[in-house]
Formats: C-alpha cells, sequence, structure tokens
C-alpha cells in the first residue's frame, strides 16, 4: 500500500479520502460482508484491541495482584495496581512519543496536523505540553484507573461483582470481549456530550481540549471531574458478569489505549505498510473544530445526532454555526 502520501490541503498535513464515510457496525440494513471484514480487522489480526488482550491476559498471570489478595484492601496490593497502571501508561504514551515526536521515525508521513507539541507556551502547565500532558495523566489519571480498578476487583473477590471464567463460560467471554469496546464507545459518547455543555467545557473538558495539535500524551490527559466521568465505564463490571482478564483489558483500553488514539497520525508503518491503526482523522476532527464527531467512527451516534462532521467544508460550517449557538 502506497497511500500515504499526496492527500495534503490547506487545512491538514495529511488526511484521508474525504468526505469519510460511514463504517458504523450499526447501519441498517445489517451488511454480513461489512460486519465480517470488521471483525476480521479487529479480531484476527494482531490489531491494537488484539494487542490489548495480550497485554491484558500476560499482566493478568504474571503482574497484577491475585482475586484472592483483593478480598480485603491494603495497601500492598493496590499500590501493586497503581504502579504496574502509571508503568502502562508511561510505556505506551512514552513508547510512541518517543518513537514519533522525538526520533521522528514516521516524519510528518500520516501526520494529520502540520503542528508539533508546543512549547515556550503559558496556555500550558510548566510551558510545555507534552509536560504539562504527562502531569495530568500520570497524576489524576492513573488515580483514577486504577480507584475503580481495585474498588471491581474488591467487588468481584467477595462475590458483590458477577464473575465468569473463561474456562467455564468460554463464549460469553469472548461475545464481552468484542462488546467492550463497543460499550466503551457508548459510555464516552453521552459523558463526551455532558463534557460539552458550556459550563463544564469551560471548567472541566476544556483542559483537555487545549490540545488541538495533539500527541500521545495528550489522550488521557484531562480534568479530574472528567478522568472520574470517563473511568466509570469501568462501572460495567459491577453488573455485567465478567473476570480481572476483562477488566484489565478494559483498563488497558481506557488509559494507555488513549495514548494509541491520538498520536496524531494514522497508522503505523512499518517498511512502508500500514500496520497498526493509531489514530483517527474523525477525532482530529473534534480536536480542531470541536462541537462534532463526540464519539467514535463505529459508532452511529454522531451520525443519529446529527453532530457527524465528514471533513468537508460544509461540515465546518456548519459544526462552527452550532459552536457560536451552543456557546452563545
Ligand atoms: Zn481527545
Ligand atoms: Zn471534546
Amino acid at each position: 500500500m502506497s497511500d500515504t502520501t499526496g492527500k495534503q490541503s490547506r487545512e491538514w498535513n495529511y488526511h484521508p479520502d474525504l468526505p469519510l464515510q460511514d463504517p458504523s457496525v450499526f447501519r441498517w440494513p445489517p451488511r454480513p460482508g461489512f460486519l465480517l471484514r470488521w471483525f476480521a480487522r479487529n479480531w484476527l489480526t494482531l490489531s491494537e484491541r488484539v494487542m490489548m488482550v495480550i497485554l491484558a491476559v500476560v499482566t493478568w498471570l504474571t503482574l497484577y495482584p491475585s482475586l484472592e489478595t483483593a478480598q480485603s484492601f491494603a495497601a500492598g496490593w493496590i499500590l501493586q495496581t497503581w504502579a504496574l497502571n502509571m508503568g502502562l501508561v508511561i510505556a505506551v504514551a512514552g513508547g510512541l512519543h518517543w518513537y514519533f515526536y522525538m526520533r521522528k521515525g514516521q516524519g510528518m508521513i500520516l501526520k494529520f496536523d502540520r503542528r508539533g507539541q508546543a512549547k515556550g507556551n503559558r496556555l500550558w502547565s510548566f510551558s510545555n505540553q507534552v509536560h504539562d500532558n504527562m502531569f495530568w495523566s500520570l497524576t489524576s489519571g492513573v488515580f483514577f484507573l486504577t480507584a475503580f480498578q481495585v474498588v471491581t476487583m474488591w467487588l468481584m473477590a467477595n462475590g458483590i461483582a458477577p464473575t465468569i471464567t473463561p474456562a467455564s463460560n468460554p463464549v460469553w467471554f469472548v461475545m464481552t470481549l468484542v462488546l467492550l469496546p463497543i460499550w466503551s464507545a457508548f459510555h464516552f459518547y453521552w459523558v463526551h456530550r455532558l463534557l460539552h455543555v458550556p459550563f463544564l467545557y469551560k471548567y472541566v473538558h476544556s483542559l483537555h481540549h487545549r490540545n488541538v495539535s495533539i500527541g500521545p500524551w495528550s489522550g488521557f490527559s484531562m480534568h479530574p471531574v472528567e478522568h472520574l466521568l470517563y473511568v466509570s465505564s469501568l462501572c460495567i463490571h459491577w453488573i455485567v458478569p465478567t473476570d480481572p482478564i476483562l477488566l484489565i483489558f478494559h483498563v488497558i483500553y481506557l488509559g494507555p489505549g488513549a495514548a494509541m488514539t491520538h498520536t496524531g497520525y494514522e497508522d503505523l508503518l512499518i517498511k512502508d505498510k500500514r500496520r497498526l491503526a493509531l489514530g483517527t482523522f474523525y477525532h482530529q476532527l473534534h480536536h480542531r473544530y470541536y462541537e462534532c464527531n463526540y464519539g467514535n467512527q463505529e459508532m452511529p451516534w454522531d451520525r443519529w445526532f446529527g453532530t457527524f462532521h465528514d471533513g468537508s467544508d460544509d461540515a465546518t460550517a456548519t459544526t462552527r454555526a452550532r459552536k457560536k449557538k451552543m456557546h452563545a
């Protein structure tokens, strides 16, 4: 595939074919061929989702505390969970930042925005976008992620949250695995809509939105109230029968996974081939134009509620009008 250059415009260093198509899995009538390709692309290749599952299984078997340990709250296993989450966010966000922005491993190829990460600008704590983003991700972000995970582990260990095992319920386990990102996208859409209510936007969500030109550290850089709302997606494990591997997958999806969707690049290239999806133009448009694309591309909510920006000039005009009205 050599479709990596040439799609430039006044606004973008790179953009995919526009207008953006509708890749939602919820289109009616269902298209079996499309659904099969969607499933194969996400679950039958070494996609970011499959890598997260592998990471979840490995860390559960080797590093995270066991369910028995989690039966009562104690500093040891809670700190262990916190340290691991800290390590995972640093490894993923730090690794991607190093590759794309320090080593410049891909140069400008497939990078959406022409700009880099800001320095010497008082908008940011420490006058540095990356350091500011690191601060919010590693303090408030890792704290809330760990807090919800620890409480959920305790609920599971004490039989309050329903549990299964992959061996006893393999079908349910796999189904839940496939559905968790869909649940998370549903939850994210509504939390995100709420965060764009002018009051909450001004005092909470604008912190994330200072990132117009995004990088890996931008993804999980949020105001504590936004972290609280965003990570509450994990409460699904309090109701739906799951297990610690599914919980850890969900934790990785929300925390380190946010770095993967905010690299500022569309894909990771290896030997000129697109090997890993690392960001979508869909969310990049949200960071540029704000009042559009609150959800993610696979889910239909933005289309259903009329907030879809397909990358065209018309959509930009509509979005700007909506923004003006909302913040009037
Ligand atoms: Zn974002
Ligand atoms: Zn937003």
